[in-house]
C-alpha cells in the first residue's frame, strides 16, 4: 500500500434524475402496499430489478402479459398507442416518464405537424421512440437506405441518452442526403455528465486506478469503464463488492470511482465500503472472487 487510501468518487455518477424518481415512485408505491408489474426493466441492474421484485413490482416484458392491476411505464418512455392499450384493459397506469423525453416527444409531434420526415438516430427497439418518428436509423448504412428525395424537409432527432459525437457521421450522413435537415436538440446531458466526469477522474494525478460499478448488461457503464480505461488502465468494471480484488489496491494511494446511469446508490456505498475493509486487511494478497472485465 503506497500510504493511507484515498477515495474520490466522480463529480457526476449513477442514476439519472429521471431514472432516480421513478425508482422512488416505485418504491413509495409498495411502501403503501400495493403492487404492480414494471413494462420492462426499471434501469438495467440485475440488483434493482430483483429488489423490486421482492416488494411487489415484478417486470413485465410485454403489455400483453399485463391483464390487470397497476402497470408502471418507466423513465424511458413508450409509445402513444401503449397508454391507450392499458387504459382500454382497465389497467391502472402509473407514468414515471421523464419529462425530459415527454420534451422530445412534444417536439417530435410539433415537428410531423409542421411537415418534417421525421429521423431519430436511435435503438430501433427502444420504447422511447417508437411511435413518434418516420424513421430510426443507427448507422450511415441505415441512412443509404431513406429515399430521401420524397422528404423535402428533414428533422433530426438523438435518442436521449446516446452521445451526439459517436453518431455525428449519422447526423451529417442525413444532412448530406437531404435537401434541408435540422438538428432537433434532444440529447439528454445525464449520460454526458457522468461520462465528462469518468475522464476528469481518469485524468486525476491522484488517482491510481478507478473501479466502475454497474449492472452486469449495462451499456453506458461499460462504457464509462472503456472510457476511463483509455486514461487509467488500472480501471475495473464490478458488478458488486464480490468481484473487488485486494491486489487492485495493493500499491494504491487514490482510488477513484464512478457508476453507471442503472446503479443504485446504495450498491455504490456498498462497493466503496468493501474498497475500505480491503485496503485496511493487513497484507492483501488476493480477493475473495475474479473480476472477469478486469482481464478483458
Ligand atoms: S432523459 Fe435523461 S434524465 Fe431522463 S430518464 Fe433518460 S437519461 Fe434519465
Amino acid at each position: 500500500m503506497a500510504g493511507p487510501l484515498t477515495l474520490k468518487r466522480a463529480g457526476k455518477y449513477g442514476f439519472c434524475a429521471g431514472v432516480r424518481i421513478a425508482d422512488r415512485t416505485v418504491r413509495k408505491l409498495a411502501s403503501e402496499g400495493r403492487s404492480g408489474k414494471i413494462l420492462g426493466q426499471l434501469v438495467h441492474n440485475e440488483r434493482v430489478v430483483s429488489d423490486l421484485v421482492q416488494v411487489g413490482f415484478a417486470t413485465a416484458a410485454s403489455l400483453d402479459e399485463v391483464r390487470a392491476g397497476t402497470i408502471v411505464f418507466s423513465a424511458h418512455g413508450v409509445p402513444p398507442s401503449f397508454h391507450r392499450r392499458a387504459l382500454e384493459r382497465g389497467l391502472l397506469v402509473v407514468d414515471t416518464t421523464c419529462p425530459f423525453v415527454y420534451d422530445v416527444h412534444e417536439e417530435a409531434r410539433q415537428a410531423l405537424e409542421a411537415g418534417f420526415h421525421a429521423v431519430f438516430i436511435g435503438d430501433s427497439a427502444h420504447r422511447e421512440v417508437i411511435g413518434y418518428t418516420h424513421d430510426i436509423v443507427l448507422t450511415t448504412a441505415d441512412v443509404e437506405r431513406i429515399d430521401f428525395d420524397r422528404h423535402p424537409r428533414v428533422k433530426i432527432f438523438y435518442q436521449t441518452t446516446l452521445n451526439s459525437e459517436e453518431y455525428e457521421d449519422v447526423a451529417l450522413a442525413i444532412e448530406g442526403a437531404a435537401d434541408h435537415a435540422e438538428r432537433a436538440d434532444t440529447i439528454c446531458y445525464a449520460t454526458k455528465e457522468n461520462q465528462d466526469a469518468a475522464r476528469d477522474l481518469a485524468a486525476d494525478p491522484g488517482i491510481d486506478c478507478i473501479v466502475v460499478v454497474g449492472g452486469r448488461h449495462s451499456a453506458n457503464t461499460r462504457h464509462l469503464w472503456e472510457i476511463c480505461r483509455a486514461a487509467q488502465p488500472r480501471s475495473y468494471l464490478v458488478h458488486g463488492s464480490d468481484d473487488l480484488r485486494a491486489d487492485w489496491f495493493a500499491d494504491c494511494g487514490g482510488v477513484g470511482i464512478t457508476a453507471g446511469a442503472s446503479t443504485p446508490d446504495s450498491m455504490i456505498e456498498e462497493v466503496e465500503g468493501a474498497i475500505r475493509l480491503l485496503a485496511a486487511s493487513p497484507a492483501p494478497a488476493s480477493g475473495p472472487l475474479a473480476a472477469p472485465e478486469a482481464a478483458l
